[in-house]
């Protein structure tokens, strides 16, 4: 699933591609990419010869600001990307919306299993949208110890989860959570109420480091090839994952075979012997 690096790396192409640019044709294909609005059309209608401001990103929601206020929406969900194509290329499989802009490019949602959205809001529809329910963004506005440890106070669920929820901070899936508890050194499946400040300050630094490291690389490709950058290049982060996906193989920082638990259906890896 694409997290906040990929998300990110996507904002900085679309928005090169957008911003400044008029929308001349939206046509959304699919039902469930515009399942936050009434219909298809209207999406494509309230879009219709608008003009694109800003493309904005809040944890793992991109947010275009158009020029009459209306706020785009969109969510890459499980395995959505957005490509940039000249007029006429051949459509990439699972095409479900296509953005015309005035110069001729596409932006096109690409969406094989269908949990990704494209989404248009009133300025004053953003409460109750799925913008209300995040917490800071973990990059550009990552919480303090103190914000953090009060979030997580009394909370007996696995700080792995917490991560997860989007509520507390925003912009962490399964594989930067995993990879930030590592570096941080913390057991995925310790209660979060029981972090006292010094796991929670080392756990901030390593969500930090390992963010910073995965939007220099252009984000986490996995063997799937779910997730590519707007240009249809792969990211390279792979190899600077020290557990996710790696069950069985040797810790970087100690030679421990990787453990893998199950927290919240997502798969969990650590090393039981750094991570205690
Ligand atoms: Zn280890």
């Amino acid at each position: 699933m694409p997290e906040l690096p990929e998300v990110e790396i996507t904002r900085r192409h679309l928005a090169v591609a957008l911003e400044g640019r008029r929308i001349e044709r939206v046509v959304i294909g699919h039902p469930r990419t515009s399942r936050l609005n009434a219909s298809p059309e209207e999406v494509a209608a309230r879009l219709q010869a608008r003009s694109v401001i800003s493309l904005d990103r809040h944890g793992k929601l991109l947010l275009g600001n158009l020029d009459d206020g209306q706020i785009v929406l969109a969510h890459l969900g499980m395995s959505g990307r957005f490509r940039i194509s000249p007029p006429g290329s051949p459509f990439d499989p699972h095409t479900h919306a296509v953005i015309t802009l005035d110069d001729g490019a596409e932006v096109r949602f690409v969406d094989p299993r269908t949990f990704g959205f494209v989404a248009v809001i009133d300025g004053d529809e953003v409460e109750g949208s799925p913008l209300s329910r995040l917490g800071p963004d973990a990059w550009e506005r990552p919480p303090t110890v103190a914000d953090l440890q009060r979030q997580l106070a009394g909370r007996s669920a696995s700080i792995k989860a917490l991560l997860l929820d989007q509520r507390h901070i925003a912009g962490l899936g399964n594989i930067y959570s995993d990879e930030a508890l590592f570096h941080a050194r913390v057991r995925p499946t310790r209660p979060a109420g029981r972090l006292g400040p010094v796991p929670i300050g080392r756990l901030l630094t390593a969500i930090r480091e390992v963010l910073g490291a995965a939007i220099e690389s252009g984000g986490t490709t996995l063997d799937d090839l779910a997730y590519l950058l707007p240009d249809g290049q792969a990211g390279d982060n792979l190899p600077n994952l020290a557990v996710y996906g790696r069950e069985g193989l040797p810790c970087p920082a100690c030679g421990t075979p990787v453990s893998r638990v199950v927290i919240r259906a997502r798969s969990t890896h650590f090393c039981r012997r750094c991570q205690r």
